[in-house]
């Protein structure tokens, strides 16, 4: 197999006829509540680039939604799956164990934030994973609520809908949802009314409150947080809010998850994004980007914590399956050997500088933010007011893919465009993918 070359190529309109033939295929054939961001039919892909059934290349600054960060053929990652796969594809951990997930279990030890003991256990989806820190927080503490914040997503199974803040389109007509989640306000620095210095602090002192009144710390279990929101519009809580809800957590025996499932494994130039203001959660859910796009995820936390479940409580059929773990483990390789953090710190400054001066010039744009590999754009129909404008957000992503630029929308108004290109990207097509974003600024 030759190396997908690592440039842009459009050869036909964007979708391409064999794609729409498949899309009409697909149409007839898959639900409809299953949807896709854009319907070219992937051929191949890797490094920066995905090459569709018609022969087109497009910039990926998507990564399957922050999986691929290794790319989405990297050479470890198929080797290891591969020799994997050829020795066997599934024995059940829970029947008769195999190295490889002990193994995955042992880097997570190593790479999550805290050298206390830890353990881990695998599962095959990042809701799966929220699901178990549930329980495990519960099985630990014999408490039952769980607090989780304004713009969190947290998965799409019927207990993570419920973590999940929004309703459309990911709970919308699919209730009743799991009973004792409490949902209070997040740092969301853009859009705090007194203003980004004060979020954090005010933020943090409206949540404890509300926990205090509204639930009582000594009935919650857990509090679940992603460190830098995702699916919300890629927020980073202000400054101070993580630190002093992590120690609420501590003073009220209440075990604190960091949901690291898109912002971990180097994406925003850390290990974990929970590093960056020094925060040792007690849990840490983590999936996407850990298997170079195998699926796999995991729950690693103290360890005291995780054997509070009793013998037998966790599990299932293809948790930590071992062709998945074996990924894993090319993937965690390929991240050390390549420094990926250093990589996704290069193309933060590269990103940060173009959109930054984007901004200058074009006034939708009301907010740049993000780290590492993990930057949004969030567009307003005016500065002052701050109005969501979504239908930029919508009418930009499409200018881009015309162009042959995948790119990602997300946030709780749908005017956030995210981007997440895999790690690997080299400066010369993240450059590319940016003059484009700029075109069809121009053009809209
Ligand atoms: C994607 C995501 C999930 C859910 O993961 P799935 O593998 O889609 O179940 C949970 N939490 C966060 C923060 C996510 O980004």
């Amino acid at each position: 197999m030759t190396a997908l070359p690592q440039e842009r190529r459009i050869v036909t309109a964007i979708p391409g006829p064999k794609s729409q033939e498949l899309q009409a295929r697909r149409l007839a054939a898959v639900a409809q509540g299953v949807g896709s961001v854009l319907p070219v039919f992937t051929a191949r892909a890797d490094g920066g680039i995905l090459e569709d059934v018609d022969g087109n290349r497009l910039i990926d600054f998507g990564s399957g939604i922050a999986v691929t960060s290794v790319g989405a053929s990297a050479e470890a990652v198929v080797r290891r799956a591969s020799a994997q796969l050829a020795d066997f594809t599934h024995t059940c951990f829970m029947v008769t164990p195999y190295e490889g997930y002990v193994e995955v279990a042992e880097a997570l030890a190593e790479l999550t934030p805290g050298d206390h003991a830890k353990k881990s256990a695998l599962f095959n989806s990042g809701a799966e994973a929220v699901e178990n820190a549930v329980k495990i927080a519960r099985a630990y503490t014999k408490r039952q609520a769980v607090v989780v914040f304004d713009h969190g997503y947290h998965g799409r199974t019927n207990l993570t809908m419920a973590l999940t803040a929004k309703n459309m389109p990911y709970k919308h007509g699919f209730g009743p949802f799991a009973p004792e989640v409490y949902r209070v306000p997040v740092a969301y620095g853009y859009r705090w009314l007194t203003g980004p210095e004060n979020a954090g602090a005010e933020a943090s002192a409206q949540a404890i409150d509300m926990i205090n009144k509204q639930i009582g710390a000594e009935n919650v279990a857990a509090i679940i947080i992603e460190p830098v929101l995702g699916e919300g519009g890629f927020i980073e809580p202000a400054k101070g809010f993580l630190p002093a809800v992590r120690q609420f957590a501590a003073d009220h025996g209440i075990v604190f998850v960091a949901d690291e499932i898109q912002s971990g494994f180097c994406r925003t130039g850390q290990w974990f994004a929970c590093e960056d203001e020094g925060i040792v959660p007690d849990l840490i859910t983590t999936a996407k980007g850990i298997a170079g796009g195998l699926p796999l995820a995991a729950v690693t936390g103290r360890a005291e914590i995780m054997d509070a479940a009793h013998a037998g409580g966790l599990g299932g059929t293809y948790g930590g399956n071992p062709v998945a773990c074996a990924g894993a483990l090319g993937s965690i390789e390929t991240m050390k050997a390549l420094d990926l953090n250093a990589k996704a710190k290069n193309i933060e400054a590269i990103m940060k500088a173009r959109l930054t001066a984007m901004a200058e010039k074009f006034d939708a744009i009301g907010d740049v933010r993000g780290r590492g590999a993990m930057i949004a754009i969030e567009l307003v129909k005016d500065r002052t007011t701050k109005e969501p404008n979504p239908e930029a957000a919508a009418a930009l992503a499409k200018a881009c893919h015309q162009e042959g630029l995948l790119v990602l929308t997300c946030g709780t108004y749908g005017n956030v465009l995210r981007f997440l290109p895999p790690l690997v990207i080299g400066d010369d097509l993240l450059n590319e993918g940016l003059d484009i974003i700029e075109q069809a600024f121009a053009r809209i």
